[in-house]
């Protein structure tokens, strides 16, 4: 594939994103629809935490196989940026947190993450996840192993529909509506990468900078993961929310299977 084509395929891959974020205007929704919008992200997050953690895991997995013939230092190399990379991502979320609020003179917590810094933060994860993605796109362009197919289109359509879905919701749980600016804003965070990773991995190739990325998502996603369900326990609806968290969960496995269908 030249690398226009690769350049247009990596825009639809990115900015889809795009087309799940309009949920965050939702005006003055109930409070069922808000715990069932927070599980649902949540769903979605943790099936991206499954996906980057799985794929970050593959190329350690072949480099340890290849240690045992002597090849030590590329496992060396990728567990410790397996390990550095998902810390990094987990804890780097804490301090930031820990700086963005306030301790009382007293040191407690004077308040929570608010909602529009936890859409900046999922945005964070799904962008370092979406780099990654972008990576092994502009790869396969190289090698021809991937088109501008129209079911990988579609796959991607929604499969980032679910990941901007998964940035808006947690705003309408909380009951505030963004502005298009604010929306336009997470949207090139979390989707801009895959549109930069798809140009760099056509250019260079580093299994290395792919692991990186995914573990920096993994610990990144985990971190938002666990603020959302505590966010959910507050909102109610505990069955209504469960179905949240199938469904998205069910809905983000859906559309990668589509992608890896569509040939990505
Ligand atoms: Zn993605």
């Amino acid at each position: 594939m030249d690398f226009s084509t690769t350049v247009v395929l990596g825009a639809i891959a990115g900015f889809t994103i795009l087309l799940g974020l309009p949920l965050a205007r939702l005006k003055e929704p109930s409070r069922a629809l808000q715990g069932f919008c927070n599980a649902l992200a949540a769903g979605i997050l943790v099936f991206l935490l499954w996906d980057v953690i799985t794929k970050a895991s593959d190329p350690v997995n072949i480099a340890l196989a290849n240690a045992k013939h002597g090849a030590v230092a590329p496992f060396v190399g990728l567990v410790t940026l397996f390990v550095v990379g998902f810390g990094l991502g987990l804890l780097g979320l804490f301090y930031i947190e820990k700086t963005l609020i306030r301790p009382t003179a007293h040191g407690v917590r004077a308040g929570d993450v608010t909602p529009r810094q936890l859409a900046l933060m999922i945005a964070v994860g799904i962008g370092a996840h979406n780099f990654s993605e972008g990576l092994a796109i502009g790869q396969s362009a190289v090698t021809g192993a991937i088109s501008l197919a129209t079911i990988l289109i579609i796959g991607f359509g929604l499969h980032n529909m679910t990941e901007g879905f998964g940035i808006g919701a947690p705003l309408v749980a909380a009951g505030v509506r963004p502005s298009w600016r604010f929306l336009a804003l997470v949207g090139l965070i979390g989707g801009g990468p895959t549109f930069l990773g798809t140009i760099v991995g056509f250019g260079f190739q580093s299994t290395y900078v792919f692991v990186a990325f995914l573990s920096l998502a993994a610990g990144s996603i985990l971190y938002v993961v666990g603020e959302l369900l505590n966010a959910g326990r507050r909102l109610g609806f505990r069955e209504l929310a469960g179905w949240g968290l199938l469904l998205g969960f069910l809905a983000g496995y859906a559309t990668d299977l589509i992608v890896t269908w569509g040939g990505a």
